[in-house]
């Protein structure tokens, strides 16, 4: 729900990949509301949720593109970011949201869970930066390069050994990306949420819930209790974050890691 009377139009472009549901949703909202036109990345399975996510977007004021994406695909994110660049006219932030976040027990990980996290994790925010870059860099003008790193992508967690490694690499790859991009004016910076109630922790909690032989739910109220505030989140408040990374006040901000943890994470 916005908390914004007005919107005034900054007459910026953002692309949110993973943006039909969950964090990337609310990202796509929230930008809307603070000026953004949108354009809504996600797969094509999704387009119905992606859709609705377009209307909440388009009725806070702002122009939007549905556009489909594997991000596994370099085809597809060079694809994406022209068809933003065809309906919308620009891009000046790219939230490389997408993430899958399968648990598995380090010595039950395969070869294809690996493969799957690499592709999707990593690979799909190094496409995403890359093409977004190219199209900033011919602009002139900079922009924002944002990626969803994790708690995860600071230290290890019981079975999320490669999901964690992924967030790892997502950081590095983003202090890379801010090492040899600022010379364009091109900030880079990730987003590492701790326990935020989405899908991915509806997975993640019946399976950490029923390794520990309790009902559905008794993970996450786990989580909640051990946390320094007392409490998980939600996709809204991660998108406050992202608002701030993606608006005028990060301007000299670059390289970082911002926790949205309640202090789960401290660095
Ligand atoms: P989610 O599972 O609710 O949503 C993920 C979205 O990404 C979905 O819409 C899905 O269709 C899309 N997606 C998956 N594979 C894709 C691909 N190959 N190409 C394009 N889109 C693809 O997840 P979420 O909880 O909203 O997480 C969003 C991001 O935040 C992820 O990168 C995740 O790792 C990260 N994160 C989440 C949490 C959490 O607690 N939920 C914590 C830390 C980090």
């Amino acid at each position: 729900m916005s908390t914004h009377t007005t919107r005034t139009p900054n007459g910026k472009v953002v692309i949110v990949t993973g943006a039909a549901q969950g964090i990337g949703a609310a990202i796509a909202e929230r930008l809307a509301r603070d000026g953004f036109d949108i354009v809504i990345a996600d797969l094509k399975s999704a387009d119905t949720k992606a859709a609705a996510v377009a209307k909440e977007c388009e009725a806070a004021g702002a122009r939007v593109a549905v556009i489909p994406v594997d991000v596994r695909s370099e085809e597809d994110v060079t694809a994406l970011v022209a068809g933003a660049v065809e309906k919308l006219g620009r891009v000046d932030v790219m939230v490389a949201n997408a993430g899958i976040g399968p648990p598995v027990d380090f010595l039950e990980t395969t070869t294809k869970t690996m493969n799957d996290l690499w592709e999707i994790n990593i690979r799909g925010v190094m496409y995403c930066y890359q093409a977004a870059a190219r199209q900033m860099i011919k602009q002139g003008g900079g922009g924002r390069l944002i990626a969803a790193s994790s708690v995860a992508g600071l230290s290890g967690f019981p079975q999320l050994g490669m999901y964690s490694a992924s967030k790892f690499a997502v950081r590095g790859m983003n202090q890379c990306a801010a090492a040899e991009l600022g010379k364009h004016g091109i900030t880079c910076n990730t987003y590492n949420p701790g326990v935020v109630q989405t899908d991915m922790w509806t997975e993640l909690d019946k399976f950490y819930s029923g390794k520990a032989g309790g009902p559905d739910g008794s993970a996450l109220a786990a989580q909640a209790a051990a946390n320094p505030l007392g409490r998980n989140t939600n996709p809204t408040e991660v998108a406050n974050a992202v608002s701030f990374l993606a608006g005028p006040d990060a301007a000299y901000i670059s390289g970082a890691s911002l926790c949205i943890s309640g202090g789960m994470q401290m660095h």
